[in-house]
């Protein structure tokens, strides 16, 4: 039998190997148009970044090799031009020579892959303007690289090729823009996966472009990329990677079958509609194994299976190619980016209803060195089968996809994946996998155990029919938080419980989702209308933040790969270097950490802290933008960020400036228990973010600040009326309401102690010990013959003029 097999690289080469080692008599020719065979497609963008650095290593085999192992012909630069399937002839032309011949075959085999799309638009065909798919590509890329030396870079496309591009060509020391058409990098993930992706880049000092298409090039001394909005980027180089098509021209021209998207149809054996002409690769369309639709997958995975099929069944043996679900994986700098399946996207579009979990887990047990926080997210039917799987991470994602993948080939549910028996010890995983806890978490949906909204349904919600519960410590708030949320920290939860409205439905939220998940559990039992934020408030901050950073790069040329930019310390004497260890923590584990450390050390210290939970790039910058400290430098190596971190200084003259001041200044007028309590709790939990609080005491509140046992002063009558009959300090306030007698007030008092809640007096003290700033009105105590002496030592006495001047100070006043 004699096999000819157009295209010499992925497909078409193990189909030649295969075929021999099937049979050893067949007479096997490869056709290729260009001047290698078998060479390594993937590896092409990590030569241009000098990662790999041995060229010769991406030829994984030369026709002489072939020749010598496997005994089959190759003949490299040669273009097979048409065929004529009546007499079962190709057409094939000699590049070198412009030779025409033809030559017979009885089984002929297209792995033509697909050619790189060029955007019709002026200036694509300029000096200075690539597209990378092979050998030769890489080649002219890198010469223009060494010779015109290029300082800046667009990659136009933010698909898997355009962003390993991208990495890589600022590895070689390019400042790289990527612009994308889409409002989103990576299409086969979701909107929210891809915008931590985008964080990434941007961290990475990439200069990213979102939702404007490229319209044209133009050359002057520079090039000139123009986009549809207008902008304009001055380069040296451009990459254009928008995309693939498949090579099917030839197929067509024979009058093969072909998809809607130009892709040539196979059966499961891969015979085209000759049944003597395979295909196979990036040129065919095969069915989605989950969707049941055609898809054409432009992967090596599927391009080498199939190939061992087509040389099965050529062969006589009856294999078959189920399909494809589409898993693939990317690194993009410090990230790995997977998925398998169908995304939201493609289940919308093909009309299956779905749901979805996103969780936000350790790649491996937390107490063990080195442990990285990964995004991941499934979608599955309602009745639990497994749709789709997408993931973001560091370390471990390789592995977590493979697992999904294989349990959607198997027909696994997400129940299933409750039960999976997952390889654990700490360096490598935890007793519960993500893809157990993922499990659980899909498992508790379909079980009514947990309802969940996800991250995009919450800036639409009525927020008469909703309330937004912030079950996270106050500290945390300095990540941000969704306007309007009441904030009762998981732990106290059952005593605050009144505080909830029952009249509306509660969106319980913590920062990565699970302790969202117990608040909703406690008040969906005791009877609230409670749902979980999917994904917590780091997926939804990810997401509505502003994810191009187009308009505010700063035109800074990166000369080396340390992307650390680092910003001079204020000129301090006595400055002190700390170090602190968040690794493994995930978050918002790295900026408590942190927030604890600022608090032992002092104004000017500095700071390094080591972090694995890539979430705290961005979130240390919020952190330190909101409580005055100042982030000197961050940069990752290796999964590793280092930020160094300077504990700030009040500086008196920057009062003035725009900046909105966090300033809180609280006027307490009522002496009720409850209100007080309420009045300390906010007090204590500003100051902990950082917040300078004024609280400012008139009236009744005045009582508060009375001392239980007051040294004796001379009153006249009235006064001495006031004194008796009005409360002598916190100890002795009551509830505003249910006082009963005082039997009320008494098991509040109970309560809060058996709780652990830290009782009136001592959270006065505490908000002392926090810098809070008590003033006690003049004017109050003048009207009720107060003395100095009978209120606690060292508050302030002070005239209406302070307090408003604190107030004209702060960002907020609060009245209670
Ligand atoms: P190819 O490997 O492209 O081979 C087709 C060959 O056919 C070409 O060399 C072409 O010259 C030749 N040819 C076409 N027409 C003719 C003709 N008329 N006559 C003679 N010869 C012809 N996939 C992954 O899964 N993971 C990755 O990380 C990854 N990275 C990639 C990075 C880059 C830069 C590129 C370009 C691709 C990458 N891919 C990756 C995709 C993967 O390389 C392809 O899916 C795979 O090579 C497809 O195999 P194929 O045989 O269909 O096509």
């Amino acid at each position: 039998m004699k096999i000819v097999i157009i295209g010499g690289v992925a497909g078409g080469a193990s189909t030649a190997t295969r075929l021999r080692r099937m049979d050893e008599k067949a007479e096997i020719i490869l056709i290729e148009r260009g001047e290698y065979i078998s060479f390594a497609n993937c590896g092409l963008p990590y030569h241009i970044g000098e990662v790999i650095t041995d060229r010769e290593k991406l030829l994984v085999v030369t026709p002489q090799k072939l020749k010598e192992t496997s005994n089959i012909e190759a003949r490299v630069r040669h273009e097979a031009i048409s065929i004529d399937r009546n007499k079962k002839i190709i057409k094939l032309r000699e590049l070198a020579t412009g030779r025409e011949y033809s030559e017979s075959y009885d089984k002929l085999v297209l792995s033509p892959g697909a050619s790189p799309i060029i955007p019709p638009v002026e200036g694509a065909g300029l000096p200075g303007v690539f597209t990378l798919r092979s050998m030769t590509d890489m080649d002219r890329i890198n010469s223009f690289l060494l010779e015109a030396k290029p300082t800046r870079a667009v990659v136009v496309g933010g698909g898997f090729i355009g962003l390993e591009i991208a990495e890589n060509l600022q590895h070689r020391g390019l400042q790289v823009t990527i612009i994308e058409m889409l409002n989103q990098v990576m299409a086969p993930i979701d909107y929210e996966m891809a915008a931590m992706v985008h964080q990434h880049l941007q961290f990475k000092r990439i200069r990213l472009s979102l939702g404007d298409g490229l319209k044209s090039i133009h050359a002057e001394k520079l090039l000139k990329v123009a986009l549809n909005s207008g902008k304009i980027v001055e380069t040296d180089l451009v990459i254009l990677s928008v995309g693939v098509r498949p090579e099917s021209i030839l197929a067509k021209d024979a009058g093969l079958d072909l998809g809607a998207r130009g892709a040539i149809i196979v059966n499961e054996h891969l015979q085209t509609s000759d049944p003597d002409i395979y295909a196979l690769g990036d040129a065919v369309e095969v069915k989605n194994l989950i969707s049941g639709k055609p898809a054409n997958l432009p992967l090596a995975g599927p391009a080498s299976k199939q190939a061992r099929v087509a040389a099965d069944h050529i062969a006589g043996r009856p294999s078959i190619f189920k399909g494809v679900q589409g898993t693939s994986i990317v690194k993009i700098f410090d990230l790995t980016v997977a998925c398998t399946g169908l995304n939201s996207r493609q289940l919308d579009e093909f009309g299956l209803p779905y749901k979805n979990a996103l969780i936000h887990s350790s790649n491996h047990a937390g107490y063990y060195p080195g442990a990285s926080p990964m995004a991941f997210k499934l979608l599955f039917s309602p009745e639990g089968k497994l749709y789709g799987a997408q993931l973001v991470g560091l370390e471990g994602v390789d592995k977590r996809i493979d697992v999904i993948s294989t349990a959607i080939h198997s027909g696994a549910t997400v129940y299933d994946l409750e039960e999976l028996e997952l390889a654990y010890a700490p360096p490598y995983g935890s007793s519960r996998d993500p893809v157990n806890i993922i499990g659980f978490l899909a498992g508790n949906m379909l079980r009514g155990d947990l309802k969940s909204v996800n991250w995009n349904e919450v800036d639409k919600m009525d927020r008469n029919l909703n309330v937004f519960l912030d079950v996270r410590e106050p500290e945390e708030l300095t990540l941000g938080h969704i306007s309007d949320s009441l904030n009762i920290p998981l732990g106290q939860l059952r005593e605050r419980i009144k505080e909830i409205p029952r009249s509306k439905r509660v969106i319980v939220y913590c920062q990565v989702g699970q302790r969202g998940y117990f608040g909703a559990r406690i008040l969906m039992q005791l009877g609230f209308d409670a749902v979980n934020l999917n994904g917590g408030f780091k997926t939804y901050s990810h997401a509505v933040g502003e994810q191009s950073n187009f308009d505010t790069f700063e035109n800074v040329s990166i000369s080396s790969r340390e992307e650390i930019q680092e910003i001079a310390p204020f000129n301090m004497e006595n400055t002190n270097e700390f170090t602190l260890d968040a690794c493994g923590l995930q978050c918002p584990g790295p900026i408590l950490k942190l927030y604890n450390k600022t608090k032992e050390v002092n104004p000017g210290d500095i700071i390094t802290v080591k972090a694995t939970d890539f979430g705290f790039t961005s979130d240390v910058e919020a952190w330190a933008d909101r409580t005055g400290n100042k982030v000197l430098s961050i940069g990752s190596e290796g999964g590793v960020i280092t930020a160094r971190i300077q504990k700030g200084v009040e500086k008196k003259e920057e009062k003035s400036t725009a900046a909105m001041s966090q300033d809180k200044t609280m006027v307490i007028f009522s002496g009720d228990l409850d209100k007080a309590i309420a009045a300390f709790i906010i007090a204590n939990g500003a100051a902990a973010m950082g917040h300078k609080v004024t609280m400012f005491f008139t009236f009744w509140g005045l009582n508060l600040l009375r001392k239980v046992n007051p040294p004796k002063v001379k009153k006249n009558l009235v006064e001495k009326m006031f004194s008796f009959m009005m409360p002598r300090g916190a100890e002795k306030t009551k509830l505003s309401q249910m006082h009963m007698a005082g039997m009320g007030t008494e098991m509040i008092k109970m309560i809060m102690k058996k709780k652990n809640i830290n009782s009136l007096p001592e959270l006065i003290q505490s908000a002392r010990d926090n810098g809070v700033i008590l003033q006690a009105c003049q004017m109050t105590m003048d009207l009720m013959g107060i003395n100095k002496e009978e209120l606690l030592d060292g508050i302030d006495i002070v005239g209406v003029a302070t307090m408003i001047n604190a107030s004209d100070d702060s960002n907020a006043t609060i009245f209670i």
